[in-house]
């Protein structure tokens, strides 16, 4: 069964032959709500006319976004890809008083994708190579967990590049046949040099050249909500600088580890990687 799925896929990756379905949105503003690992959970908190603050919540330790839509607030809990299914608890701070919420994780089967590269190198990491792979690594969990509390963030995302879309959010992958992360963003096919563009106003938290993603650049939105943008060919925007939504922040490329020129783009929701496409408004969605 395994294989049949890593042959189709395998087929599928080479030929682009993506057939996307999206569901329709429930809210305008909205990401789409989806309790899966790698999904967001939309949490209903009572009436804005009830309680006027703003709720404040938390997942584990990591505060969680809130937001209002049509006189409602809502949590929106980015769920980790590593999360356990099941039953999970949010911290909600309401009119002065802390509860907790329960809601439901379920499961969710991402399928697999075997990718070959000729350069080894980026996958048999010399000790030197793994100990940089190390240092980035803890630099960028530390960006992904950055808070900064904002008045209100805009969750309508559009597509930084248009192109096809050449690798879906969640797969497990497989580097010439050897296990590796799951495949924590979407990549978009566009030749080097294409222009990228914020999918929506923020700050840049920081750029960087990495091992793995190489340029790169993070948009912080607001309250957890975070955007990454790799293998970017140039970068155009210096960290702390506020950017609108659709400004070109970068050039796309294949800078660090990628078989050839794409965007790769992250978002990053209290901490945890989640689908890119949930926050992509059908009227901006592109093959
Ligand atoms: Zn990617």
């Amino acid at each position: 069964m395994h294989t049949l799925i890593a042959i189709t896929f395998r087929i599928c990756f080479r030929f682009g032959l993506f057939v996307l379905a999206f569901p329709l949105l429930a809210h305008a503003s909205l990401p789409q709500s989806s309790n899966v690992p790698g999904g967001v959970a939309i949490i209903p908190l009572g009436s804005v006319s009830t309680n006027a603050d703003m709720p404040q919540t938390w997942f584990g330790d990591q505060p969680v976004l809130v937001t209002s839509d049509h006189e409602l607030w809502y949590a929106m809990v980015g769920l980790p890809l590593d999360v356990t299914p099941g039953a999970h608890e949010l911290r909600v701070k309401i009119g002065g008083v802390t509860k907790t919420q329960d809601f439901e994780v379920n499961t969710k089967n991402y399928p697999e994708q075997h990718i070959t590269l000729g350069d080894t190198s980026k996958v048999e990491l010399s000790a030197e190579d793994e100990a940089r792979a190390d240092r980035e690594l803890g630099a960028i969990t530390e960006l992904k967990h950055h808070w900064r509390a904002a008045q209100d963030t805009d969750l309508a995302f559009i597509l930084p590049v248009k192109g096809r879309l050449a690798s879906r959010f969640g797969l497990r992958r497989y580097f010439n046949e050897e296990p590796r992360a799951p495949h924590a963003g979407i990549d978009i096919a566009v030749a080097r040099g294409t222009p990228v563009r914020a999918s929506a106003r923020g700050q840049v938290l920081a750029v960087g050249d990495y091992f793995f993603n190489g340029k790169t650049i993070f948009i912080d939105h607001g309250n957890g909500l975070i955007t990454m943008y790799c293998h970017l060919d140039r970068i155009k925007v210096k960290t702390g600088e506020t950017v609108r939504k659709g400004q070109r922040i970068g050039l796309s490329g294949q800078t660090g580890r990628a078989t050839g020129s794409h965007l790769h783009w992250s978002v990053i929701l209290n901490g945890a990687m989640v689908d890119p496409e949930l926050f992509i408004l059908a009227k901006h969605r592109r093959r």
